[in-house]
């Protein structure tokens, strides 16, 4: 089943006026009106403008040399629960979605089981009905405490945009050595519902660095099927000058490996 593809709004809603220097360094950014996620508030685990993540991916507009460890001012639970509070009180509009993320991968946060806790449990005290999402690339789920924190909310976005080990290291680039797609299927399997996240693009210097391609197309494919996620996102690059030779996907053609998708019984939506 295709689902109605989203309007992506494109209206952001800024923090109230604060210094520049602290909004860089919040926890905690919005609520903006998302592509994928609706009005969201979005927490963002790590530090600005610094990236901390497990990957490297080609496309990632954030580079980073020290990708697995949590740069050590990085926001504490206390601080992000704090000031997650503070900006739904402020929030003059229902949010629809409270999104760990960011410019790091969340879990690289040692705190960050004890963080998705605090947010389920400031939910239920508060009686609200925002969804709780996680965006992630999955590098963690080996440790049960994190699997655990990704079963316990709505949705665990898990990053998948390829379906070869070769592509998968040249394009995703794992810190890791040993991590191998084959592996990363395993660990997204033991979630209880994944959602899945794929970003396509082409490169017009390079075209065994580009995920948009038959054989890539049909490995997806048959990941999909087998995984069974709760629903799948299609997206694409934005046009930008930084990375000249990636290029984005045309809609047509998102829409129609989305029906395909669909034709799996798999829930499918594109964000062009
Ligand atoms: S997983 Fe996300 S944050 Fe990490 S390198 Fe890839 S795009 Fe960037």
């Amino acid at each position: 089943m295709v689902l109605k593809k989203s309007q992506a709004r494109k209206r952001t809603v800024k923090a109230k006026a604060s210094p520049r220097a602290r909004a860089e360094s919040s926890a905690i950014s919005g609520p903006i009106h998302t592509r994928r996620l609706g009005y969201a508030l979005m927490m963002n685990l790590g530090t600005r403008p610094e990236k901390r993540c497990t990957w490297n991916c080609i496309y990632c507009p954030w580079k980073t040399k020290d990708q697995a460890r949590c740069h050590p001012s990085a926001p504490g639970r206390e601080e992000i629960i704090e000031e997650l509070s503070r900006k739904l009180s402020e929030s003059r509009k229902q949010v629809d979605s409270v999104v760990l993320a960011g410019i790091s991968e969340p879990t690289v946060h040692p705190e960050f089981a004890e963080i998705v806790e605090d947010v389920v449990r400031l939910r239920r005290k508060l009686g609200a009905r925002w969804l709780i999402d996680c965006i992630s690339n999955g590098s963690a789920l080996d440790k049960e405490k994190i699997r655990k924190a990704c079963d316990s909310i709505d949705r665990t976005w898990i990053k998948l945009d390829c379906a070869t080990n070769k592509l998968f290291k040249s394009t995703n680039l794992p810190a890791s050595k040993l991590t191998t797609i084959e592996k990363q299927l395993e660990l997204i399997s033991k979630l209880r519902s994944p959602f899945i996240q794929t970003t396509f693009w082409r490169n017009s210097r390079d075209s065994e660095l580009q995920n948009w391609s038959p054989e890539n197309l049909q490995g997806l494919l048959e990941i999909y099927a087998r995984l069974k996620p709760g629903c799948v996102h299609l997206t694409t690059l934005r046009p930008s000058s930084v990375f000249s030779k990636l290029r984005p996907i045309y809609y047509e053609n998102l829409e129609a490996f989305a029906q395909r998708v669909g034709d799996l019984g798999i829930p499918v939506e594109v964000f062009p």
